[in-house]
């Protein structure tokens, strides 16, 4: 982990946006390692929607599907990169559902992401979504967490004040705690953090998340977090299964 620490600390110190560094890290093409001996930390990420189900509509018509995935996929990179073990809950454009089963597939597939945690006893799941609102004046990234385990809060204020630090220095948003209405939060069996990346129904802020390159700083600024978070200490999942 080491090597990589220090690239990312190069990153950091030389202005974070756009460096080569990034590139480097993004030009090394990586498998996931979904093969976690027991107890060993595993990363579960999500990243939002996907198939039919598109998630929010930006504007000019982006899908919040697109942007999770490729979010996600170059936090993938950058954790396998550094040594974790990488699942995905999605790595294409799919939405995963059994026609026999009764459930809506919308349901079916919210249910599997929070079910494929379930096979790791030391697991981290981290979401990725975008936000949107009937007012185009909100904007700026804000992380929800799961308090059913110990440890979803401590990370989830890492990569908000990751997030203030280098990306949005204006950005006054506080970490919540996610209520019922995120699923994949208020079911969490493991520490768990949804990010909403920005907000799809602010002009500049889509314009910005239509960027691979801004893509990419949110991307590792997730990875810084996660990675510190996991350096300084964190207790392993103690939630009833
Ligand atoms: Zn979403």
């Amino acid at each position: 982990m080491c090597a990589v620490m220090i690239l990312i600390s190069a990153a950091y110190v030389s202005g974070f946006s756009g460096s080569t560094v990034q590139n480097i890290l993004s030009e090394n093409s990586l498998n996931v390692n979904s093969s976690a001996k027991d107890g060993e930390l595993t990363i579960v990420l999500d990243p939002g929607h996907g198939g039919a189900d598109g998630g929010a509509v930006g504007i000019g018509g982006v899908l919040e599907k697109e942007l999770n995935l490729d979010i996600a996929l170059m936090l993938r990179d950058m954790l396998v990169f550094s040594g974790y073990n990488v699942v995905m809950t999605r790595s294409d454009d799919s939405m995963y559902y059994d026609e026999n089963i009764k459930l809506s597939k919308k349901a079916q597939d919210t249910r599997r992401r929070v079910d494929i945690t379930r096979d790791y006893e030391n697991c981290i799941f981290v979401s990725i979504h975008m936000n949107k609102f009937s007012s185009e004046k909100y904007s700026g990234l804000q992380v929800y967490y799961s308090d059913n385990v110990e440890g979803g809060k401590e990370l989830a204020q890492s990569i908000q004040s990751l997030a203030g630090e280098l990306l949005q220095k204006d950005n006054k948003r506080q970490i919540k705690k996610a209520d019922s209405t995120i699923y994949v939060l208020d079911k969490a069996v493991v520490r768990a953090v949804l990010v909403e990346c920005g907000f799809l129904s602010n002009a500049e802020e889509t314009a910005k998340l239509c960027d691979k390159e801004y893509r990419r700083d949110i991307a590792t600024l997730i990875f810084m977090a996660i990675d510190s978070f996991v350096l300084t200490g964190y207790s392993e999942n103690t939630a009833d299964k």
